[in-house]
């Protein structure tokens, strides 16, 4: 596997006014492979959105280094390529729709890429179907629930085919249904069109659904592993400001106990076939 982005020694520092500055990111270092589902987890504050937004180069390097698919970040002349290859969706679906009707709002990035119309209709058409979305071509975004809107706001970015997807905390604002479906939707991108995912969330529940965990606090990774490793054994996520997930929890009390539950429980099944 290869890495499609690269972080080496990144540090991110805002400037206040005056002499006045925040370390949000400090001496970073990681590489997202390829096709790989990440979720980046941490407390308010931990530099996930700073890091996130290194990543499509909305944000370039105080020092140290981010390549995408071996292009710096830092060269301006290549920030149109890596917009291309990794696309950012955010929190509130509503800042991000853009059109009057649901097939609009997706033509609307590949219009201003330039891209003819025929080829236009077609990526809609197919984009769409695969985000589910096809039965609202015509409607207006509006009436879309919070959950479609996120979706609608994703098909925008995948109509334009990126190989990378980016979502900062995208189902904050959504209802548990609308949660289902949008993680539902990027599951389904991940695996099906290979797309490789980096998924910030607070909910770590949606982290147990990744191929890799990344624990930020204060600008570091503080833990990096498979989602058995950072949730399956002793838990010490409340100390970083993290709700541990229901099942490993249960189990963890379970545990303490005195019943006999092997580590790497993560879901409710195996909870109880660990416990037949
Ligand atoms: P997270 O997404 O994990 O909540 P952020 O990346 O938004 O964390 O923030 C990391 C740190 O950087 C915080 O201390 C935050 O206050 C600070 N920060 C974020 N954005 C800005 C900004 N535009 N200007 C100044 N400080 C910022
Ligand atoms: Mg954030």
């Amino acid at each position: 596997m290869e890495a499609i982005i690269q972080v080496r020694n990144l540090t991110h520092d805002y400037q206040l006014s005056g002499n006045e500055m925040i370390r949000a990111i400090e001496d970073l270092s990681l590489e997202i492979e390829e096709g790989s589902y990440v979720a980046l987890v941490g407390p308010n504050g931990s530099g996930k959105s700073t890091l996130a937004r290194h990543f499509n180069a909305i944000l370039t390097p105080t020092s140290g280094e981010v390549m995408v698919d071996g292009l710096s970040t830092a060269d301006e002349q290549n920030c149109w390529e890596i917009r291309r290859r990794v696309g950012m969706v955010f929190q509130n679906p509503d800042n991000q729709i853009v059109a009057t009707t649901v097939e609009e709002d997706v033509a609307f990035g590949l219009e201003n890429l330039g891209v003819a119309p025929e080829l236009i209709r077609r990526r809609v058409a197919e984009t769409l179907d695969m985000i589910g979305l096809s039965s609202y071509a015509q409607q207006p975004p509006h009436l879309l629930s919070g959950g479609q809107k996120q979706k609608l706001s994703i098909a925008g970015i995948i109509a334009m085919r990126p190989r990378c997807l980016v979502l900062d905390e995208p189902t904050a604002m959504l209802d548990p249904r609308g949660r289902t479906e949008v993680l539902g939707t990027v599951k389904q991108l991940n695996s099906q069109e290979k797309i490789t995912v980096v998924h910030i969330t607070h909910f770590m529940e949606e982290a147990l659904e990744a191929d890799q965990v990344v624990v930020l606090a204060e600008g570091k990774i503080v833990r990096i592993g498979e989602p058995q490793e950072i949730f399956g054994g002793e838990l010490n996520l409340e100390e970083l400001g993290l709700e541990v997930p229901t099942v490993p929890k249960l189990a963890h009390i379970l545990r303490q106990g005195g019943l006999k539950i092997p580590d790497g429980v993560l879901s409710m099944e195996q909870l109880v076939n660990s416990l037949c």
